[in-house]
């Protein structure tokens, strides 16, 4: 799905700029985190996150993705998106908005954008004398592949 706002380079830049306010050294399998998140347009498990990381970077240890993915959501560099079956998945924050449906059988996320649902979610905020700034909506669903099991 190509609604990326910003360039890798951007997004490590700003990476970059992040950790050297804070006094942390940079690290190459933080951005290597990014770069896999970034390149893959999807929602990733932490599994899969390791298993691209492990390709390059044999040393690599699923705790330590698990510590740079919390790392990277808590300075929104990534969002996480909770699914029952398979815990977390990350994607890259920096993306056009859009909506998830996310599967309780088996963790599929599928991403949409419907006009008509972001109207009626401006329009609830305005019946209520307020100014919606965003909205964060999940359709928690069976899906196809799920129902015709
Ligand atoms: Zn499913
Ligand atoms: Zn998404």
């Amino acid at each position: 799905m190509e609604n990326r706002l910003e360039t890798l380079e951007s997004i490590l830049g700003r990476l970059r700029k992040n950790l050297k306010e804070k006094g942390l050294k940079n690290s190459k399998q933080r951005e290597e985190v990014l770069a896999v998140l970034y390149k893959s347009g999807t929602h990733l498990s932490p599994e899969e996150v390791a298993t691209q990381i492990k390709m390059t970077d044999k040393n690599a240890s699923l705790s330590s993705v698990y510590r740079i993915l919390s790392f990277l959501e808590q300075e929104q560099f990534i969002c996480g998106l909770k699914t029952d079956r398979s815990g977390k998945r990350y994607e890259i924050a920096s993306k056009s908005h859009h909506d998830h449906i996310i599967c309780l059988e088996c963790g599929e996320i599928i991403e949409f954008v419907d006009d008509e649902i972001e109207r009626l979610q401006d329009e609830v905020a305005k019946k209520y004398g307020a100014k919606l700034i965003s909205h964060d909506m999940k359709l928690f669903v069976k899906c196809k592949n799920c129902i015709r099991k």
